[in-house]
């Protein structure tokens, strides 16, 4: 059992009154994806409640997989999904593929036909449809609806053993087309597919439709409490029908919670799939992306997004949750994990012109201030060094402290440097500027006598290393809701800088995070590891707007 504890919520009381009542002895969840694309940041709410639900009462959990539909099914998702939990930090008790149940579905559907309870219906997808009504107006019973049992069992055999062409058949449950519930009117069961399905091959042409699917793959498992997103409450009833029909010797109950929708992004496998497959962004870890693969290698830690589902709980009402929220959590988590070091993302040379020509010393510093067990280390300096460009102003504008003409700032963990001159090429471009130290200043030595407004960070230019530097936004310009989400995607979410980190960072490894002083914190790019130069993806700035209420 694990120490996490599951914030009080409606689907926590149900599991414990249903221990307490002794209706189940142990609880059982499933996780159960269907592997037609990557996980994303809302698969891990889903995630969390369930291992950890399950977790606390000493129960199991299966990591399932809902492979029902081949023609969207890949292994490469499969071994994704697997990936990805296990990076969350969760050990399934069973790796289940519902197709593994394709024979036990099969007997059950037989069953309720048997029962008088399921049929073969010849009417096109269009005509059931129709057939179907609509909220006020009632559904009319297919013209297919009372063949024999004999005859339905026999096509229904047919339609495995591949004698009809895709779409020229169905099964369908017998309920009831009056129902005030469009769901129970006589939903298809299984369709025809003649398709290549990446577990089971060609072994079937018939499939089987999620809501009978569904629930029989939960009973199968001794599943207790299956937890779904707020869209198939109205499927419920269906759920239980087939349970009940189907006779399953266990009965799972179905309980539904609100979706997780973030704003500036999209959350949905299917669009997630649109944006790389029409390369808009690179690969479905692509650091933009709300996946846990691309989260990862932005640089989320696992920590950061379970702190971010469990903060953001289970209700009954869908909302939207700002991104804000989840930069909070990684910044809480890396702030005393991370060492704090200096990196300089749009070089400016600087020139200290009374600093000895060829002589370096090495400067103290911290590793991160809030932390000391991070200890600390020695950063070179010497004559020339890199600022950001942005921190020199050759006509200053009002209340600019940093480096002008005459006007003086502290270099961090290093000395006070007085702008003297600069230099500018034939375009009027700055391209060095030259300072005086005052040995005086040195950073520890307690110097007093004066003070400095600004403090700006560097690097020492000898012994710096080169590196690319990507900076993000949000992808999508608003929220999915409004729009096709293709049209507002932020042409601007990737920046790349070239510039300097201190050289003993450039051997960093993948996934290896810092904070760069005043830009933010970074991860190593786990994908760039051979390129000529380190790559550093930043996953977000210092500072926040957002604050947690309690
Ligand atoms: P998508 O539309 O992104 O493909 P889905 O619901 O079809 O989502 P599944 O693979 O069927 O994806 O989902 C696996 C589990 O994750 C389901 O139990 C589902 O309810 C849950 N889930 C999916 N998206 C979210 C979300 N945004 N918030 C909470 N749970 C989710
Ligand atoms: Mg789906």
């Amino acid at each position: 059992m694990s120490e996490v504890k599951v914030p009080s919520n409606f689907i926590k009381n149900i599991v414990i009154e249903d221990l307490e009542s002794k209706k189940h002895s142990e609880i059982i969840t499933r996780f159960p994806p269907e592997p037609n694309g990557y996980l994303h940041i809302g698969h891990a709410k889903s995630i969390v409640l369930n291992f950890e639900l399950a977790d606390e009462f000493g129960g199991t959990t299966n990591l399932r997989f809902d492979d029902t539909n081949p023609s969207k099914e890949e292994d490469e998702y499969v071994n994704s999904i697997k990936e990805d939990v296990a990076w969350l930090g969760y050990e399934w008790d069973n790796l289940f593929f519902a197709s593994n149940y394709f024979e036990e579905m099969y007997k059950r559907a037989v069953l309720l036909i048997e029962k008088g309870k399921a049929f073969v219906c010849d009417l096109s997808a269009e005509e059931i449809r129709e057939y179907r009504g609509t909220l006020k107006e009632p559904g009319k019973n297919s013209p297919y609806r009372d063949r024999s049992v004999e005859e339905n069992l026999d096509l229904f055999e047919r339609m495995r053993n591949g004698e009809f062409q895709d779409g020229e058949k169905v099964l369908r449950a017998k309920i009831d087309m009056s129902s005030s519930n469009i769901n129970m009117r006589d939903p298809v069961i299984y369709r025809i597919l003649h398709q290549n399905h990446h577990n089971t091959g060609d072994a079937w042409c018939i499939y089987p439709m999620y809501d009978y699917a569904h629930p029989l793959e939960d009973a199968i498992e001794g599943i207790t409490h299956s937890l779904c997103t707020l869209e198939f409450e109205d499927h419920r009833p269906v759920y239980d029908w087939f349970v009940k029909e189907c006779e399953m010797e266990s009965v799972p109950r179905q309980i539904e919670f609100a979706r997780l929708n973030v704003t500036n992004t999209v959350m949905s496998k299917r669009k997630l799939k649109q944006l790389v497959d029409n390369g808009i962004v690179d690969g479905w870890d692509d650091p933009r992306l709300p996946t846990i693969s691309g989260l990862r290698r932005r640089g989320y830690t696992p920590d950061a997004i379970k702190s971010f589902c469990r903060e953001i709980g289970v209700s009954k009402s869908n909302s939207l949750v700002d991104e804000q929220m989840l930069q909070h959590f990684i910044r809480e988590d890396l702030k005393v994990k991370a060492p704090r070091v200096m990196a300089v993302l749009d070089p400016l040379k600087l020139v200290i012109t009374n600093y000895p020509e060829g002589e370096v010393e090495y400067l103290e510093a911290e590793n991160n201030s809030d932390n000391e067990s991070l200890g600390s280390r020695k950063i070179p300096f010497s004559r020339e060094i890199y600022i950001e460009r942005d921190d020199f102003m050759e006509e200053p504008v009002p209340k600019y402290h940093r480096l002008y003409p005459g006007n003086e700032v502290r270099l961090k963990n290093a000395y006070f440097v007085k702008c003297e001159s600069f230099v500018k090429d034939e375009d009027g471009n700055v391209t060095e500027i030259h300072c005086t130290y005052d040995p005086e200043t040195k950073s520890g030595s307690g110097f007093t006598a004066r003070k400095v407004k600004s403090t700006i960070h560097w690097v020492d230019a000898s012994t710096a290393a080169e590196a690319e530097f990507r900076l993000y936004e949000p992808l999508i310009d608003e929220s999915e809701a409004e729009g096709d989400f293709l049209e507002n995607i932020n042409e601007n979410s990737l920046e790349i800088m070239n510039g300097y980190i201190e050289g003993e960072v450039a051997g960093a490894k993948p996934q290896d995070k810092f904070q760069f002083f005043r830009h933010g914190y970074f991860n190593t790019d786990p994908k760039s590891e051979n390129s000529e130069k380190p790559v550093f993806n930043r996953i977000v700035s210092i500072k926040s707007k957002f604050k947690i209420s309690k």
